[in-house]
C-alpha cells in the first residue's frame, strides 16, 4: 500500500540552513530577508511591488481597511471559497454578497456578479478556485463599469496566469498565502503584488502600524512618528528565509503538479459517474492545486463510503470547500441563507473528493490513485 497525504510541504536542506543563520544572528523581524523575499517573488511573478505580510487573510484584511471599507459598503464574494475572502470583508464592519460559481470550473459566476452589484459595492474579490484563472477581462470591465475595486485570492493560485500574466495583476491587488499545504509555504505567510506604487508604500506603512518610518529608515534608533492607524502585520525573518528557497523551488514544484494533474485527468476519465472540473479558460494557465472529482448525483450519496475506501488505501482527500460560505453557521446565521440558496456552489461542495496532485507525489502515485477511485466507485454502498 502507498502513503500518499493530502498535501505535504516540500522542505529540504535549503530552508533548514536558512533558518538556522535567521537564528545564528540577532535580526528576526525588520530585517534584509523579508526585503528579499519580496523581490524574488515581485520576480517570479513580474509584478511591479510586492508586500510581505502575515497570512493572506492579513493581506485581505489590510486591503479593505487601508480602502477604508465599513459599515454600509459591500463588497461581491465568491459563495464557493475559503472563509478568509469573506471574513476579511466582514472584519472591516462592510457586507460580503455572495454570489454562485460556474459549474464547469468552480470560478464565479460574472453575469451573477453584474447582477449583484448595487450602489453601495464598493469592491469585488474573486478566488482563482483551486488554481483555474477567473475570466478576469470580465471582472475587470465591471469594475471599470461601476468604479469597483478588484481584489483577487490568490491563495490557490501560484503559476496560475491568464495571457501570460500572473494572477494578481489583473486587478489592482493580488493576496496569496504561504500556509503549508498551499503551493510554496513559509509555515504561516501571505504576500500581496500590485501595480501601484502608491498603493504598495501605504500596505507597507500599514502593516506596520503605522510608523512614518522602517527601522533602516530611522537616523537616530527608536526615533519616530505615527501618522496613520495601522496593524502588525509583518512577516518575521524566520518566515522569509524559508520563502525565498521556497521561489527558488517553484518551477519545479509546479511543473510536478502539472503532470500529475495531467495523468490523473487521464486515469480518472474511464472512471464512470465521476466528472472533473474544467481547468480553465483559453489562454489560462491553472496551477493545479488538487484535482477535484465531482461525482454524478447518483453517487453523491456514497461520497463518505468513497472517501473512506481512498482514506483506507492510504490516499489523503479533502473537500474544497466542505460548505459554501454562506452556508457556514456564523454567515448562515447572521444574513439567513438556506439550503438552495448557492445550487452550483452546493453541488461542489456535496458532490465532489479534492484528490492531491502535488509535488511530494509522483506518475505512479497517479495511477495508483485513478485505480483506487475506480474500486472505490465499485465497491462503494
Ligand atoms: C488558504 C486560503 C486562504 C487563507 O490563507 P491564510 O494564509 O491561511 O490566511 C484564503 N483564501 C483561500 C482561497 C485559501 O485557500
Amino acid at each position: 500500500m502507498r502513503s500518499i497525504p493530502f498535501g505535504k510541504p516540500i522542505i529540504g536542506d535549503a530552508e533548514r540552513q536558512a533558518v538556522m543563520a535567521v537564528l545564528a544572528g540577532s535580526t528576526l523581524v525588520h530585517g534584509p530577508l523579508a526585503k528579499k523575499f519580496e523581490e524574488v517573488f515581485a520576480d517570479f511573478t513580474a509584478a511591479p511591488h510586492a508586500v510581505s505580510v502575515a497570512s493572506c487573510t492579513a493581506a485581505m484584511h489590510l486591503v479593505y481597511f487601508h480602502l477604508g471599507f465599513g459599515p454600509g459598503d459591500e463588497v461581491v464574494v465568491p459563495a464557493q471559497t475559503h472563509t478568509a475572502t469573506a471574513h476579511a470583508v466582514e472584519l472591516v464592519g462592510a457586507k460580503p454578497v455572495f454570489v454562485d460559481c460556474e459549474a464547469g470550473t468552480g470560478n464565479i459566476d460574472v453575469a451573477a456578479v453584474a447582477a449583484a452589484i448595487t450602489p453601495r459595492t464598493r469592491a469585488i474579490a474573486v478566488v482563482h478556485y483551486l488554481g483555474v484563472p477567473v475570466d478576469m477581462a470580465a471582472i475587470t470591465a465591471l469594475a471599470r463599469q461601476h468604479g469597483l475595486f478588484v481584489l483577487e485570492d490568490c491563495a490557490l493560485a501560484i503559476g496560475t496566469r491568464l495571457d501570460g500574466i500572473h494572477a494578481g495583476l489583473h486587478g489592482d491587488v493580488g493576496c496569496f498565502s504561504f500556509y503549508p499545504v498551499k503551493h510554496m509555504t513559509t509555515a504561516e505567510g501571505g504576500m500581496i503584488i500590485c501595480r501601484d506604487p502608491q498603493l504598495a508604500a501605504q500596505l507597507q506603512r500599514k502593516k506596520a502600524f503605522g510608523v512614518d518610518r522602517t527601522v533602516g529608515e530611522r537616523t537616530v534608533p527608536g526615533m519616530y512618528d505615527v501618522t496613520m492607524l495601522g496593524f502588525n502585520y509583518r512577516m518575521n525573518e524566520i518566515e522569509a528565509a524559508i520563502g525565498i528557497e521556497q521561489v527558488g523551488r517553484l518551477p519545479d514544484m509546479l511543473e510536478r503538479r502539472r503532470a500529475n494533474s495531467a495523468v490523473l485527468r487521464d486515469g480518472l476519465r474511464g472512471v464512470a459517474g465521476i466528472g472533473l472540473l474544467e481547468d480553465g479558460p483559453a489562454g489560462g494557465e491553472s496551477s493545479h492545486y488538487c484535482l477535484s472529482a465531482i461525482l454524478d448525483d447518483s453517487l453523491a450519496a456514497r461520497r463518505l463510503s468513497i472517501i473512506k475506501h481512498l482514506n483506507a488505501a492510504g490516499i489523503g482527500t479533502s473537500i474544497y470547500y466542505p460548505r459554501p460560505v454562506p452556508l457556514m453557521s456564523y454567515y448562515r446565521g447572521k444574513y439567513g441563507f438556506n439550503e438552495g440558496d448557492f445550487p452550483q456552489a452546493e453541488r461542489i461542495s456535496n458532490n465532489s473528493i479534492a484528490l492531491p496532485v502535488g509535488p511530494h507525489l509522483d506518475e505512479e502515485d497517479m495511477a495508483y490513485i485513478a485505480n483506487a477511485m475506480a474500486d472505490a466507485v465499485k465497491e462503494s454502498k
